[in-house]
C-alpha cells in the first residue's frame, strides 16, 4: 500500500494539463488561469503625476522652508486630474496648485501637500521642504511597457483582474476548465429535498460539486447510482466524455463495493488503490489516456480529505495552475492526541492565533461520518505515519482548509 506522499506523486505524475484555451472577459475571469504571459502594452502610470493634492514647485525654491520661516510662492495656475496644462512651464518663484493624479507640469520637480502650506490670496506659504521628486509618481513606475506582468499559469483573483484591466485589456485567453463528472454510489442514499424516509441524504455530491467549482473545474453531477455492478458500469461508460470522473462510495471491502472491479473492467489503468491515510484509506485512482478516475470513499469526511489531498492538486494541475501544493505550516497543539502507528492522520482542527503565535486544537470527535467536524474546522492537523502520541504544546503540521490557501 502506498503512503500519502507516494500516492500523491503517482497521481500528479499522471496528470497532464488540458492545453486548450478559451476567451474570458474582465467580469468573469476571477478564479480562471491565465493561458499566456501577459505583456504590458503601456506604461503605468502613463505620465509623471502627483501622488498628493498640493502645489507643484521647484525644490530649489524652498530649500530654506521651515514651519517658522515659510517660503512664499506665487500661484500661477491649477491643474486637475484628467486635465492638461497648455504647455505652461513652471519657473522659479512660482507654484501650480495640483490635484492627485494630475500630470506634473514641466519645470516642477516635487509636490508639497496642502497640509504643509497656507494659501493667502494668489500666494502660498510653504512650511516644509520636500525632497526632490517627493510626491511624484513617475511614468512607468509601477509597470513598464514590454514587461511581463503576469505569467501563464497564474490564477486570476481580484487584484489580477484590476491589473489586467489597468493594462487596457478587456478580453483575454484562459485555460479551458476540465469537465468533471460526479456520481454518488449507494442504495442507502436519497437526494436532499426528497421526502425524508430515514435514508442517508446525499451530501458528498454537493461537496464535490462545490470543491470542483472552487478549484477551476466544470462539474456535472450525474446522480445517485445503486450498488449494482451493471448500473455502476453503465454510468461510468456514460461519463467517459469528462476529463476527470469522481465517484463516492463503493470502494471498500463490502460485497456491494463494485467501483474497483468496474474500473478494471472498462479498461481503466489503476495506479493507486488504498493509501496509508486516515480518513480516506480505500481511495482508488486510475487513468484512461489523459482521463482521470478517482473513486473516493463514501464517508463524507473521507471524501473531503481525499479530495483535498489528491483530487484538488490534480484538478489544479489540469487547469494549468502553476501552484498546486497546499502549504503546510506549523502550529502549537493545545491538547494531547493519541493515534495508531501506520497511517498518516488528517485531523480536523481549528487554527487560531494566541499572543501572536499560531495555535491549533481539534474539533472534537473525529469519526469519518462526522461532517460537522469538517464544517467546524479551518484546518487539517497532519500527523505522520509513525507518530503515536502528540503532547499538548508540541508543534504540528497543519494545512488550512479555507479559501486563503491558494
Ligand atoms: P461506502 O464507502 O460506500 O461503504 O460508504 C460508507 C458510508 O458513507 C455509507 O454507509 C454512508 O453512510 C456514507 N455515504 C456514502 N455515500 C454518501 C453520500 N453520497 N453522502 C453522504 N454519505 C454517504
Ligand atoms: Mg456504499
Amino acid at each position: 500500500m502506498l503512503n500519502v506522499d507516494e500516492a500523491f506523486e503517482e497521481i500528479i505524475s499522471n496528470v497532464s494539463v488540458i492545453n486548450e484555451s478559451e476567451k474570458t472577459d474582465i467580469f468573469n475571469c476571477c478564479g480562471r488561469i491565465l493561458f499566456n504571459d501577459l505583456i504590458a502594452g503601456i506604461n503605468i502610470p502613463s505620465q509623471n503625476n502627483s501622488a498628493m493634492d498640493g502645489y507643484a514647485i521647484i525644490s530649489d525654491d524652498i530649500v530654506n522652508a521651515t514651519p517658522d520661516n515659510p517660503v512664499c510662492l506665487k500661484i500661477i495656475d491649477e491643474i486637475q486630474a484628467g486635465h492638461e496644462l497648455n504647455n505652461e512651464k513652471l519657473t522659479n518663484g512660482h507654484a501650480i496648485r495640483i490635484m492627485t493624479g494630475a500630470p506634473i507640469p514641466d519645470g516642477a520637480d516635487c509636490v508639497v501637500q496642502f497640509e504643509d502650506t497656507e494659501e493667502i490670496g494668489d500666494m502660498v506659504n510653504i512650511y516644509k521642504k520636500p525632497a526632490k521628486h517627493e510626491n511624484i509618481r513617475f511614468a512607468g513606475e509601477d509597470i513598464k511597457k514590454g514587461e511581463i506582468i503576469l505569467r501563464r499559469g497564474t490564477r486570476i483573483d481580484s487584484a489580477e483582474s484590476g491589473l489586467i484591466s489597468s493594462l487596457n485589456i478587456k478580453e483575454f485567453l484562459v485555460y479551458k476548465r476540465p469537465k468533471a463528472g460526479i456520481i454518488s454510489t449507494g442504495d442507502e442514499l436519497t437526494e436532499p429535498g426528497e421526502e425524508y424516509t430515514g435514508k442517508t441524504i446525499n451530501s458528498n455530491a454537493y461537496m464535490l460539486y462545490s470543491e470542483i467549482k472552487k478549484y477551476g473545474g466544470d462539474p456535472c453531477y450525474k446522480g445517485i447510482v445503486s450498488d449494482n455492478y451493471e448500473n455502476v458500469k453503465k454510468i461510468f461508460l456514460e461519463l467517459m466524455d469528462n476529463d476527470i470522473i469522481i465517484s463516492s462510495g463503493g470502494v471498500s471491502m463490502g460485497r456491494y463495493d463494485f467501483i474497483p472491479d468496474v474500473l478494471k473492467d472498462i479498461g481503466i489503468d489503476i495506479k493507486v488503490h488504498k493509501v496509508l491515510m486516515k480518513p480516506g484509506k480505500p481511495v482508488i485512482f486510475g487513468t484512461y489516456g489523459s482521463k482521470l478516475f478517482f473513486g473516493l470513499p463514501g464517508n463524507p469526511v473521507s471524501v473531503m480529505v481525499s479530495f483535498m489531498q489528491f483530487v484538488r492538486p490534480a484538478l489544479l494541475k489540469m487547469t494549468g495552475n502553476s501552484k498546486i501544493l497546499k502549504p503546510v505550516i506549523k502550529a502549537q497543539i493545545k491538547e494531547d492526541i493519541i493515534k495508531k502507528k501506520g497511517r498518516k492522520n488528517f485531523i480536523r482542527g481549528i487554527f487560531t492565533v494566541e499572543n501572536g503565535m499560531p495555535v491549533v486544537h481539534t474539533t472534537g470527535p473525529q469519526g469519518s461520518g462526522i461532517l460537522t467536524s469538517m464544517s467546524a474546522a479551518n484546518c487539517l492537523i497532519i500527523l505522520s505515519e509513525e507518530v503515536e502520541v502528540i503532547k499538548n504544546g508540541e508543534y504540528v503540521d497543519i494545512q488550512l482548509t479555507g479559501h486563503i490557501e491558494i
